[in-house]
């Protein structure tokens, strides 16, 4: 008696099952299939249902999985979105243009938007936004200050990997470059800063933040002639943010202190706010 039936032999099916999802790179379908095929029992639903239900579960997982993994490559300093941003702080931001913005349809047509207005009007937030809708939207995303950017460009010319780094760049959807102005930059690092936007011209969609009017560009670039060059391609298809009002954070901290010195006067003297109301 040597012969065995072979089928005892062989690993039992929920095994086999198991080790086959897993390399089609299948989860959620792994998670979940014992949980709805009870609920489909109980449902009565007929086979091609309970597979419909369960791939419906995968894509699902599947498309959040890629929104988080490209919030991750993008490199957001935080995750901001249009939900926290009051637009009533900010009176001159045009809210319907920023909203129909946040649908992405300039990346498509590889638009560029540049947000200027001085300093904590919400300039960061509204990139991050923007780029966060992109991200939710399959595109890939590349956060970046200015001065960050020329670092990195400058390292990878002395590393002699300037090509890759700029191929990378050349090759995300949306570039976001905060912060232009806060920094004068060096001829090399103008140049540099100069090439990434003249090589994303008109195959990818870049966001420029900045406190300087355009009029005061070429202070950053030191030089005129590129500064106006570079206008040229950016401002080529370009939707225009004007964020220019009181800073936010000092609104925030002004209307604290209010509340705080308002809460003092009333421990020390009730009578008055009576008197105020
Ligand atoms: P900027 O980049 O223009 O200097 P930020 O975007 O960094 O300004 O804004 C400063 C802070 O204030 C951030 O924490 C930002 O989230 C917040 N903030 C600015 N404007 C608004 C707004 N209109 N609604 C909500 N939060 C805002
Ligand atoms: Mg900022």
């Amino acid at each position: 008696m040597t012969a065995s039936n072979p089928t005892d032999a062989a690993p039992p099916p929920r095994v086999l099952l198991s080790h086959h999802l897993r390399q089609l790179k299948l989860p959620t379908f792994l998670r979940e299939y014992e949980k709805v095929a009870a609920e489909a029992a109980r449902e009565g639903l007929d086979h091609v249902r309970f597979l419909l239900r369960l791939v419906e579960l995968e894509l699902i997982d599947r498309e959040r999985r890629m929104v988080e993994r490209r919030i991750r490559a993008a490199r957001f300093p935080a995750v901001k979105s249009f939900d926290t941003f009051d637009f009533t702080a900010i009176p001159s931001l045009n809210k319907p243009l920023t909203l129909e913005l946040a649908r992405c349809e300039y990346v498509v047509a590889r638009d560029n938007v540049i947000a200027l207005g001085n300093s904590g009007t919400g300039k960061t937030h509204v990139s991050l936004a923007l780029g966060l809708a992109a991200c939710q939207r399959g595109f890939s995303v590349a956060f970046h200050t200015a001065a960050t950017l020329v670092h990195q460009l400058m390292e990878a010319r002395d590393e002699k990997r300037l090509l890759r780094l700029q191929a990378q760049l050349a090759a995300v959807k949306l570039l976001i470059v905060d912060e232009l102005g806060y920094v004068p930059l060096s001829q090399t690092g103008a140049e540099l800063l100069f090439e990434v936007f003249s090589q994303r011209h008109e195959h990818g969609s870049t966001i420029v933040t900045s406190n300087l009017p355009f009029e005061e560009w070429t202070s950053v670039f030191g030089n005129q002639r590129l500064t106006g060059a570079l206008l040229d391609r950016l401002t080529h298809h370009v939707h225009i943010l004007e964020l220019n009002g009181e800073s936010y954070r000092l609104r925030q901290s002004k209307a604290r202190r209010k509340r705080t010195s308002q809460s003092a006067n009333e421990i020390a003297d009730p009578r008055e706010q009576d008197a105020d109301s």
